[in-house]
């Protein structure tokens, strides 16, 4: 008999840690909406995984935490190499948490796939913030393709979110793509820019003060305080040549010091008069449908473009038809209309 009790014992263990390891959807959803760390990385990583049983997994979870009533704020932070990136955001989150808030921080860097690193990878990197209990801090995930990053970081903050993080900062490179897409999944897009020797307009790309709802002049501290001060002037007159933005808001620069914790409140406080102003426009809630149809579209794209791309038949058409269009016997839209013709076929 005790031995029989014995056994069963060992069983229900083994068991208990089976489910620990691998736990259940429902057991990830219900510990995830409780704002379970654990959680919220074991789902992040299923929905991160190239195995599509844990893919489907992850959509699940996904489709129960597209909560109504949620009240996040989604700021994306991009600067050059070295501009202080992660020490403002070490800093800035800290300040949040302390200010009672739950603020997560993922990143969108396409190399860490190309680098083996990641922008977010490196532990050394904001050590403070990973040991705060009121944030969660994910490296970029590294996928091959900028569309499976952003589709990653996308999904990330949605979960994150339903774990009950308000605040989520989303930080990339101000290189390449990579800010246009991060650009497109949040609500406020700030530019930390470094002074540099009269040629402050030159160093940023045009672009990117286009989408910039705040510049924020970083390490304007010591003997950088009065050039910081001189950059803001010349960017603010800058920024006066651009046509206004869409909902309204007109694009602030501002100075900082990641390093002294100087200028941050004001930025913090700059975001919120940027929220209230927005949501009282209802433009906030806009952009924020903007962004979901402009993902819709952007996925069924990619979607099938890999279609194509991964399926045979429609492959080799589409290497005939490219030497046809190369040679001037057909048109590039006649074409086109022959490989979707085969593609609707091969649905059938
Ligand atoms: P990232 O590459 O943009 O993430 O930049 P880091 O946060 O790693 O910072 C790059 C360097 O700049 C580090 O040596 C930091 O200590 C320094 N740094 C960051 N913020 C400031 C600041 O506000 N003032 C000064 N003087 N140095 C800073």
């Amino acid at each position: 008999m005790s031995r029989k009790k014995n056994i069963s014992q060992a069983g229900v263990s083994k068991i208990k840690s089976f489910r620990k390891q691998f736990p259940s959807v429902n057991i990830l959803l219900k510990d995830l909406l409780q704002g379970n760390k654990t959680a919220l990385g074991r789902v992040i990583t299923l929905l991160e995984s190239t195995k599509s049983t844990d893919r489907e997994k992850a959509r699940e979870i996904i489709d129960n935490c597209l909560l109504p009533n949620i009240n996040s704020i989604r700021i994306g932070i991009t600067g050059p190499p070295g501009v202080g990136k992660s020490t403002f955001i070490e800093t800035f989150g800290k300040m949040l948490t302390s200010l009672g808030n739950k603020v997560a921080v993922l990143a969108i860097d396409p190399s860490s796939s190309l680098t083996k690193g990641s922008i977010l990878g490196d532990k050394t990197r904001m050590q403070e913030l990973v040991k705060d209990p009121n944030a969660f801090v994910r490296p970029s995930p590294s996928r091959e393709f900028l569309g499976g990053v952003a589709e990653n970081t996308r999904e990330t903050i949605i979960v994150c979110e339903a774990a009950g993080y308000n605040i989520i900062l989303i930080e990339t490179v101000g290189v390449g793509q990579s800010e246009i897409v991060v650009h497109s999944m949040v609500d406020f897009f700030l530019v930390l820019q470094l002074v540099g020797a009269g040629d402050e307009l030159q160093g940023i790309k045009r672009g990117i003060i286009e989408m910039a709802d705040a510049i924020a002049i970083n390490k304007a501290d010591g003997d950088n305080l009065q050039k910081a001060k001189l950059a803001q002037r010349e960017f603010t007159k800058a920024l006066h040549l651009f046509p206004p933005k869409e909902n309204g808001w007109i694009p602030k620069v501002v100075t900082c010091s990641a390093q002294e914790q100087k200028g941050l409140v004001e930025i913090w406080e700059m975001i919120n008069q940027y929220i209230t102003e927005t949501t009282h426009e209802g433009t906030f809630t806009e952009k924020r449908q903007n962004q979901n149809t402009f993902w819709l579209l952007q996925t069924v794209n990619d979607r099938l473009k890999s279609h194509l791309q991964e399926n045979k038949k429609l492959n080799k058409q589409l290497e005939k038809l490219l030497q046809k269009v190369q040679e001037n016997k057909i048109s590039p839209f006649k074409a086109a209309d022959l490989l979707f013709q085969l593609h609707l076929k091969e649905l059938k």
